[in-house]
């Protein structure tokens, strides 16, 4: 793949959030996990987002907590937003480019066409399109291409972001339903192999579940993901020539929120990564 700058390229990506959709503590949980996180608001994370450095500044996703996590790269203006698809905590801070906020005009909304008509037809986020303060453009670029994975929506359907830089090339993927319905959509037969037709230098993947027994005790039903353990069986030890690999998007439950955990140090023993707000990717 030609690795050309052109104006909308991106030079770096800021990971500026990486958990589920509602973040850690989560509400109603009294667990341990979300209890320590409400003890000690180190351990809190916010849902998962990227920020996109260039000429512009660009954001993926809007979550419920863009405010602090525009703040962590210091409050830059904001000219475009991306989205993977439409679950609430991926869209549900879009309120604050409205009035009652920071009003900002024009922001280049990017998505799907399925995506952009499910947040049309609900009048809360029409008005900001109706306001002009988001106005949408095309999904698809030389510098961001948009893969589109099977992941659980009746109303819309679920892109993976793969975004070229004229040093890096990083495709992220936070929200799949399945690595057997992924690898056939797409016509490839393990992980590895579609990184590689990519030329993907670093993988910000689905990390939502360390494995199945996470979910058995709690009422959460209908949430398929790739659970972790079973990427790792499929992904091996990192050889040479292996792109970066790096977990987000991670539930409350998952045992990889903690460094200290048996399931953290598999992962990094076997190459790969856990990420955490603030991680920088250079392109
Ligand atoms: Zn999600
Ligand atoms: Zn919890
Ligand atoms: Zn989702």
């Amino acid at each position: 793949m030609v690795k050309e700058r052109t104006s909308k390229m991106y030079n770096k990506i800021t990971l500026l959030g990486n958990a589920q959709d509602a973040g850690r503590p989560q509400f109603g949980c009294t667990d341990n996990c979300c209890e320590d996180a409400r003890k000690d608001r180190s351990l809190a994370r916010m849902p998962v987002s990227l920020g996109l450095h260039g000429n512009d500044f660009g954001i993926v996703e809007a979550t419920r907590c863009i405010g602090d996590q525009l703040a962590m790269v210091g409050n830059p203006d904001i000219s475009d937003i991306w989205l993977t698809h439409a679950h609430l905590g991926h869209i549900e801070g879009l309120g604050q480019f409205g009035r009652e906020s920071i009003n900002l005009k024009n922001v280049r909304f990017h998505c799907s066409d399925s995506v952009l008509n499910y947040v049309k037809n609900h009048s809360i986020w029409q008005k900001l399109f109706d306001r002009g303060n988001l106005s949408s453009a095309a999904f698809a670029s030389d510098a961001v291409i948009p893969i589109e994975v099977p992941h659980r929506a009746r109303d819309f359907d679920t892109h993976a972001l793969f975004f070229r830089g004229t040093s890096n090339n990083l495709l992220f993927l936070p929200d799949h339903d399945t690595w057997g319905a992924t690898l056939s959509s797409l016509g490839h037969d393990n992980p590895k192999a579609w990184f590689q037709s990519l030329d993907a230098d670093i993988v910000l993947l689905d990390g939502t579940f360390w494995d199945d027994n996470e979910l058995k005790n709690r009422v959460q039903t209908n949430v398929p993901h790739p659970p972790v353990s079973q990427s790792l069986e499929l992904l091996g030890n990192r050889q040479d020539g292996d792109p970066r690999i790096v977990f987000v998007h991670l539930n409350h439950t998952n045992p990889l929120h903690y460094p200290d955990s048996a399931q953290y140090q598999q992962v990094s023993e076997m190459g790969w990564e856990v990420g955490t707000d603030g991680m920088e990717f250079p392109l």
